[in-house]
């Protein structure tokens, strides 16, 4: 095992690293830094380092399986970190978590606004939601994320929903493509998001492999796990 220290600093150095890229594209841009949420995407790594970003500085962590954001917010639940969900939801799971989530970034339909709402009220709080907008091209096999098509419709459907609070729209660059044409139908989405939703601020775009593009597009949160924890086994 690497000790603790030494992982510790690892973690250090890459964490800075990343800072050091989202302050870049934001100079690019002419953003301030302190407009871009870094969150760190903790998925198969261990509650030990989510210790240690904690330590580090690091407010708000991502996980995107139900049993095993559970198991670590539990552990860590001496931290006061935002716990973001930013994988895909099964209805009957969907509930349970908003046991410990702050913000659920993924979600792409009707059926999960109940159990979301439900969960949220039971828990006495307020939980918000991002509609993720799938970016695969039409008739591609669909990974995650609503169709361009249901997005309001959604976005209404938030907003309606007593326990939830709309903020804003997620989204996934599809894999090998250009990010920055992706990204583009992604920000002109969140336009047309907060003309009929102005609360809906948030944009979270951007991992690892495109931040700068995503940040030129007005990202407001990027989700970063490689980059700042190493890689992970391919069981994905
Ligand atoms: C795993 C994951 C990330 C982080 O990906 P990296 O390339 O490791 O930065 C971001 N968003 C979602 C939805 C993820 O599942």
């Amino acid at each position: 095992m690497v000790s603790l220290t030494r992982r510790h600093e690892q973690v250090a150095a890459d964490l800075a690293r990343v800072h050091g890229r989202i302050a870049d594209a934001c100079a690019d841009s002419g953003r301030h830094a302190g407009e871009v949420t870094l969150v760190v995407v903790t998925k198969f790594f261990p509650a030990a380092d989510v210790r240690i970003l904690a330590d580090l500085g690091v407010s708000d962590v991502g996980e995107n399986r139900h049993q095993e954001a559970e198991a670590k917010a539990v552990e860590c639940e001496d931290l006061a970190l935002r716990w973001h969900f930013i994988g895909g939801l099964q209805s009957n799971k969907a509930a349970a978590v908003t046991g410990y989530a702050d913000v659920v970034q993924s979600l792409d339909r009707r059926k999960l606004l109940g159990p979301l709402g439900r969960g949220a009220q039971q828990h006495d709080k307020t939980l918000d939601v991002l509609v993720q907008m799938s970016l695969d091209p039409p008739g591609a096999v669909h990974r995650s994320g609503a169709p361009a098509d249901d997005v309001l419709d959604l976005a209404d459907g938030v907003a309606g929903t007593e326990g939830l609070r709309l903020r804003g729209l997620m989204a996934v660059a599809p894999l090998r493509a250009d990010p920055a044409a992706a990204f583009d139908l992604v920000a002109a989405m969140h336009a047309e998001l907060r003309a009929q939703h102005p609360e809906a601020t948030w944009l979270s775009a951007g991992m690892s492999g495109d931040l700068e593009a995503a940040v030129k597009h007005g990202a407001t949160h990027v989700r970063i796990g490689s980059a700042v924890l190493g890689s992970r086994p391919r069981v994905e």
